[in-house]
C-alpha cells in the first residue's frame, strides 16, 4: 500500500483563518491516523497577495496548534524545495508546462491587455471572469517561435476542449461532472514567469507524492480543470476532500468582521490552543459517539475522514467558550496559575493571595479574560443595590440582614484569626445560637463583603482574602446602607 502523504499548502497572505487551520488539522489527522507523512508547502506564487510576516504566522500557528509537520521548508524530506518561489527557480513548472504544450494540452498566449479587455466576460459564482477565446491557439509554430525570439510577453494557457464532459470524484460530494464548454483556458504560467496557484498546486501535489488533498470547497469549481491536467500528464488524481463552508452564528461566511475568524484572534481573546484545535476538529467532523472533548492524540486515533459532513459548519462561540472552560477545569494548578496570573495581577494589582484566588475562579471561568469580572470586587467594594439583601430562598430581608450584621460585628471585631476555618466556626456558632439556617447568616455577610450576587467563593473565604480590616469596613458599610433603609 502507498504511504499516505498529505500537505498543508497555505499562501502567506495574512493571519491563519479558522477554515485554513481546519484544513491543516484534517490533513494532519488523515496522515497521522494512517501513520503517514504531513507536509508543509508554502504557496507564494501570487506575489501581489504576499504579506510580510505571514510565513512566520503559519509556522507559529502550526506549532501552537501542535500540528508538527514531517517535511517542509525547515525539514527536508527529499522532495523539496518546499516553497513554490524556490521550486520555480528549479524550472520545474516551465518544464511541465512545455510538456503540456508538446502534447497539445497547453499553448502560448501573447494577447495584450487591450485585446483581453475587449473579450466577453461572464459572471461565475458572483465574480466577473473573462472567457478567453483561444485566439492564440491558432498561431503557427513559427509565429510562436518568432514572438518568443522577439521577447514578447506571454502566458501559457491550458487548452481545454469545448465539447464533452469532465468528471472528478470528491470524497464528500461524490462524482461531479461538468461540461467542458464551461472550463476556461486558465493560465498556467503567468507573464512574470511564475506559475499560477492552479498549476503549481497540481505539479507539486504530484511531484511531492501527495495522496490526499483537503481544502475549502471554494476550489470545487476549479477541480475539473485540475483533473484535466492530471489526465493530460497521465498522473493519478489524489483523493479530494473539499470541506464545507464555516459560517458565523448568523449563517454568514466567517469573515474578519466576525472578530474570531483567525487563530490569532482566538488566542488574543484568551482561548487555549488545545481547546481551539479540539473545537475546530468538530467543525464538520463528528466521531461515532457523541463525545466532544478530544486531545490531539485522541483525535489522531479517532479521525476518519469518511465521517466529515458536507453541510456548512456553524462557528458557535458559546460552544467554544464552554469547551475552553472544560479545558481550564481539567488543568492542574501548576499549569493553570502561571497562565491566570497576569490576568489576576491586572485585575487586582499587588497585596492579594493570587494563588488562592486562582483556585477559586478556576472552575468558574470559560476564558482567562473572564477573571477580571469574577475577582474585581476584592480590590474595591462595588456599589450595590441594598435590595440584594432580600433573598427568598435564604429567607432574608433587609431587616433580618441588618440584625445579623449588627450582631456579628462585635464578634468579628474581637476575632483575631481571619482564616477561613476560624471565621466559618464563628459564623456557625452564631447560626446555632440563633437557631436559623446557614444561608440566613451567610447571605447577608457575603453580600456585605462582596457587593455581588455571585462570587467565586463563600463569605468566609472572601473575608480570609480581604483580611480583618477590609472585611470589617465592608460589614460596617453594609450596616449603614441597611440602616438608611429602615
Ligand atoms: N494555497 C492555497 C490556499 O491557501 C491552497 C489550497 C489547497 O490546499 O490546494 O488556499
Amino acid at each position: 500500500m502507498t504511504k499516505i502523504r498529505t500537505r498543508y499548502a497555505p499562501s502567506p497572505t495574512g493571519k491563519m483563518h479558522v477554515g485554513n487551520l481546519r484544513s491543516a488539522l484534517y490533513e494532519f489527522l488523515i496522515a497521522k491516523h494512517a501513520d503517514g507523512d504531513f507536509m508543509l508547502r508554502i504557496e507564494d506564487t501570487d506575489q501581489e497577495r504576499f504579506v510580510e510576516g505571514a510565513t512566520e504566522i503559519i509556522y507559529s500557528t502550526l506549532e501552537k496548534a501542535g500540528l508538527k509537520h514531517d517535511e517542509g521548508p525547515d525539514k527536508d524530506g527529499g522532495v523539496g524545495p518546499y516553497v513554490q518561489s524556490e521550486r520555480m527557480k528549479t524550472g520545474i513548472y516551465l518544464k511541465y508546462a512545455k510538456e503540456l504544450i508538446d502534447k497539445g494540452e497547453a499553448y502560448y498566449c501573447f494577447c495584450d491587455k487591450d485585446r483581453l479587455a475587449s473579450l466577453k466576460t461572464e459572471i461565475v459564482e458572483g465574480k466577473e471572469i473573462m472567457i478567453y477565446d483561444k485566439h492564440c491557439l491558432s498561431l503557427s509554430k513559427e509565429d510562436v517561435e518568432k514572438n518568443l525570439a522577439a521577447g514578447l510577453p506571454y502566458v501559457i494557457r491550458q487548452n481545454n476542449p469545448t465539447e464533452g464532459t469532465t468528471t472528478f470524484h470528491d470524497e464528500l460530494y461524490g462524482d461531479i461532472t461538468v461540461n467542458n464548454s464551461e472550463l476556461d483556458d486558465m493560465i498556467l504560467i503567468k507573464s512574470d514567469g511564475y506559475p499560477t496557484y492552479n498549476f503549481a498546486n497540481v505539479v507539486d501535489d504530484h511531484t511531492m507524492n501527495i495522496t490526499h488533498v483537503v481544502r475549502g470547497n471554494e476550489y470545487l469549481s476549479s477541480s475539473p480543470k485540475y483533473t484535466r491536467l492530471y489526465e493530460a500528464f497521465g498522473w493519478q488524481v489524489p483523493v479530494y476532500v473539499h470541506l464545507p463552508l464555516i459560517t458565523d452564528e448568523n449563517h454568514k461566511k466567517l469573515s474578519k468582521r466576525s472578530g474570531h475568524s483567525s487563530f490569532e484572534d482566538l488566542m488574543e481573546q484568551g482561548f487555549l490552543a488545545e481547546a481551539v484545535v479540539n473545537y475546530i476538529a468538530l467543525l464538520g467532523w463528528s466521531p461515532e459517539d457523541n463525545r466532544e472533548i478530544f486531545s490531539l492524540e485522541e483525535l489522531i486515533k479517532e479521525f476518519d475522514y469518511h465521517r466529515i459532513s458536507k453541510s456548512p459548519a456553524v462557528f458557535d462561540m458559546v460552544k467554544l467558550r464552554w469547551m475552553n472552560g472544560e479545558y481550564l477545569k481539567a488543568m492542574d494548578m501548576e499549569s493553570f496559575f502561571p497562565m491566570a496570573e497576569p490576568f489576576l495581577k491586572e485585575a487586582l494589582g499587588v497585596g492579594f493571595d493570587l494563588k488562592k484566588i486562582a483556585a477559586m475562579v478556576k472552575t468558574r471561568i470559560e476564558v482567562f479574560p473572564d477573571i477580571a469580572g469574577q475577582v474585581d470586587f476584592f480590590k474595591e467594594l462595588p456599589s450595590y443595590d441594598v435590595e440584594m439583601y432580600t433573598h427568598k430562598k435564604m429567607k432574608t430581608d433587609k431587616a433580618s440582614s441588618l440584625e445579623v450584621l449588627t450582631e456579628l460585628l462585635p464578634l468579628l471585631e474581637e476575632q483575631e484569626d481571619y482564616s477561613n476555618d476560624a471565621l466559618y466556626q464563628t459564623l456557625l456558632s452564631y447560626v446555632e445560637k440563633k437557631g436559623c439556617k446557614n444561608g440566613f447568616v451567610m447571605w447577608p455577610v457575603r453580600t456585605a463583603v462582596s457587593g455581588r450576587q455571585m462570587t467565586p467563593a463563600g463569605a468566609t473565604e472572601i473575608m480570609e482574602i480581604l483580611g480583618k480590616e477590609e472585611s470589617l469596613k465592608r460589614i460596617r458599610i453594609g450596616i449603614e446602607k441597611l440602616q438608611k433603609e429602615s
